[in-house]
């Protein structure tokens, strides 16, 4: 006997437990189902602990360069990875502890833990149990792609997830992958006192971004003592004794890497293969995402899917906007769409890069009249004064309508700064708008409208 509810979430990210939440207050009855962890990949294995890791290495770093402020700390900087690993544990746990909490106490919402698997499009399965609903919403997420390198199945490796239980400093970490959550890693590591290797098959690191990121990126962490092979067209992975050799075919340097511990951060993939979407109908594509329309509907009218699982995102703040444009459709009468949503997101090396819109690359691609302005940390006082002037900033405008198209700060406070000018990008507004206003002083920020003055023509 199936149990019927008015709505079906399954997964606890980014999206359905704020989903829920409405729905159950809106006075319909909910079931939410979670496999794993409560939270998802953001809360347990993804943005809050590596960030945690993040702030634990950055503290290492400045009492490195104490000296640099007359600041004496006495003696070397050790890192106690164990400690590192419970402030991590007790932050994350925290967040996790809370999504559970909240949701098992919510009036008209009941949870169910253990894995969900579509029977038809309106029946869903959780072991022993069967529920129907004739809403059903996919907050799946994702996981970690293991790459099918020559050699995989021989040497132990190490995904975002398993890097949680790191409790030790692993004496030379290759990381294979040189985009983001890869660099996160990379840069963490080498600050506890790794040495680090990053191993990519791409001729330049985060190519997403323009070349003149990648390269300050690539600086950044080479300063650091970081490794960086380019260009390694064929990984392949072996044992060396106690040690993992990844085998690089790359243009220069030695064909082989050999380090203690091997990350893998290569991409993600949606964890969409074992829900039953093809009993239920559901359309997806060639990689597994579920294809959803501008609303985040499937193809089967009453199933919806949000977050990383639909592909039109990948972070935690498109998850959390997809549950914000379900909620408006159904429950606010409010025609959000996926398209009114401005591109934003941040590295989170040291210094961030924040990003928000389009790309150089993407600006000249579109052929359009544009303007662009560039400016080093160098030239910021504040970053001067913090002794933090790696990085820079740049602004692309359309040459006509003056609105800004995008914009990149790498560089200290660059992931927060970054929202002055998405607001305005938000607000239609034209950059002459931002340039006109009078920031606080000393400040990254007050920058910006220094920077909209310097505006040139995008040569061609
Ligand atoms: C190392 C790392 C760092 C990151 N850092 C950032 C960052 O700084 N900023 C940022 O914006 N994003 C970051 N991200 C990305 C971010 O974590 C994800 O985009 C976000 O968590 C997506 O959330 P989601 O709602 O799609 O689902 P998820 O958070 O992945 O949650 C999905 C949930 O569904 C459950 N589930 C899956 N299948 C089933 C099933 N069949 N039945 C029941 N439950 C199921 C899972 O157990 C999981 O709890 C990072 C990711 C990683 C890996």
């Amino acid at each position: 006997m199936a149990t019927s509810f008015d709505a079906i979430v399954i997964g606890t990210g980014q999206a359905g437990p704020s989903l829920a939440a409405r729905l159950a207050q809106a006075g319909m009855t909910v079931a939410v189902i979670e496999r794993k962890l409560f939270g998802g990949t953001c809360v347990n294995t993804g943005c809050i602990p590596t960030k945690t890791m993040v702030a634990s290495a950055y503290a290492a770093h400045l009492a490195r360069r104490a000296a640099d402020f007359g600041v004496s700390v006495g003696g070397g900087v050790t890192v106690d990875m164990k400690r590192v690993k419970a402030r991590k544990d007790e932050i994350s746990g925290q967040s996790r502890t809370g999504v559970e909490t909240w949701l098992k106490g919510l009036p008209n919402c009941t949870v169910y833990q253990g894995g969900a698997r579509f029977e038809s499009a309106h029946e869903v399965s959780v072991g022993p149990d069967r529920l129907t609903a004739e809403r059903i919403f996919i907050n799946v997420g994702g996981r970690a792609v293991i790459p099918a390198m020559p050699g995989i199945g021989e040497v132990p490796y190490l995904t975002n997830s398993s890097m949680m239980d790191v409790d030790f400093l692993p004496p030379h970490l290759v990381v294979v992958g040189g985009s983001y959550i890869g660099l996160e890693f990379a840069q963490m590591f080498r600050r506890f006192g790794s040495e680090v290797t990053v191993v990519t098959s791409g001729s330049r690191l985060i190519s997403r971004e323009d070349e003149d990121i990648s390269a300050a990126v690539y600086s950044i962490l080479e300063r650091e003592g970081i490794r960086i092979r380019l260009n390694a067209r064929c990984i392949t992975l072996a044992r060396r004794g106690d040690s993992i050799g990844a085998g690089l075919e790359c243009t220069g340097g030695p064909p082989e890497v050999v380090g203690s511990h091997l990350l893998l951060a290569v991409g993600r993939r949606p964890n969409t293969d074992d829900l039953g979407l093809e009993n239920a109908g559901v359309a997806q594509d060639k990689q597994g995402y579920i294809a959803v329309d501008d609303q985040l509907r499937t193809n089967v009218a009453g199933i919806w899917a949000l977050g990383d699982c639909n592909g039109k995102g990948g972070f935690t703040h498109t998850s959390y906007n997809d549950f914000e444009i379900v909620a408006a459709n159904l429950l606010d009468s409010d025609p959000r769409r996926v398209s009114d949503r401005i591109p934003a997101h941040a590295l989170y090396i040291d210094p961030p890069l924040g990003r928000a819109g389009l790309t150089e690359a993407e600006v000249r691609k579109s052929g359009r009249t544009a303007l662009i302005a560039t400016r080093p940390m160098t030239c910021v006082g504040r970053a001067v004064e913090k002794g933090e002037t790696q990085g820079f900033m740049k602004v692309l405008v359309d040459g006509e309508t003056k609105l800004i198209l995008g914009a990149a700060i790498l560089g200290m406070s660059g992931d927060e700064v970054i929202h002055s000018i998405l607001d305005v990008m938000y607000a239609k507004a034209p950059y002459t708008v931002m340039q006109r206003a009078m920031h606080i002083h000393p400040t990254v920020s007050e920058l910006v409208p220094t920077l909209l003055g310097d505006l040139k023509p995008l040569v061609p």
